[in-house]
């Protein structure tokens, strides 16, 4: 159960600061796109999203894509930003993981991978050592797949609340 236990789990991505990176000694985000940053149909990272790269870049954060999505739309959204890209990146799979924080030039115990799902990228994650902050889907797919997907991650989330609920009330 440990390799599929987010580190953190936060209400949206923008929740991540310059103070919470700090304070886990994080200097670098490999980042999933698709119900993380933005909905599968917005082809291009909102000014909102924008600011927030903005805010952290300046902070001296380092960012790289990994997504199992396509070539196009990882290009696409990656085009005003720039950052290293991998796409079909076959997560929960951690070798494009790996390849992101070489191409930031960090080491994993200064790296999170932040995404939405928990079977491929809190996975992922864990099976590169570092740590995984998981938001919920923006706006999720309502397939037969995703629901059952999303059924499997309940009792998860539901044993990391029990925890965290148990971490405050020490
Ligand atoms: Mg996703």
């Amino acid at each position: 159960m440990g390799w599929c236990m987010p580190n953190r789990r936060l209400s949206k991505f923008s929740d991540v600061t310059c103070a919470m990176l700090a304070e886990d000694g994080v200097r670098a985000l490999v980042l999933d796109i698709d119900n993380t940053l933005e909905p599968y149909e917005n082809p291009d990272p909102t000014e909102a999203t924008l600011a927030w790269f903005r805010e952290l870049g300046d902070a001296g954060i380092r960012f790289a894509f990994v997504s199992n999505n396509g070539r196009a739309r990882v290009e696409r959204f990656n085009r005003a930003l720039g950052f290293p890209y991998f796409y079909k990146a076959k997560k929960p799979f951690a070798k494009n993981v790996r390849r992101a924080m070489q191409a930031m030039g960090v080491r994993p115990e200064e790296t999170a991978l932040m995404g939405d799902q928990i079977f491929t990228d809190v996975l992922a994650a864990h099976a590169a050592g570092i740590r995984a902050y998981l938001v919920p889907p923006i706006k999720d797919k309502t397939d037969v797949f995703t629901r059952c997907k999303r059924l499997l991650e309940r009792p998860i989330l539901r044993r990391y609340d029990r925890r965290q609920k148990k971490e405050e009330t020490q």
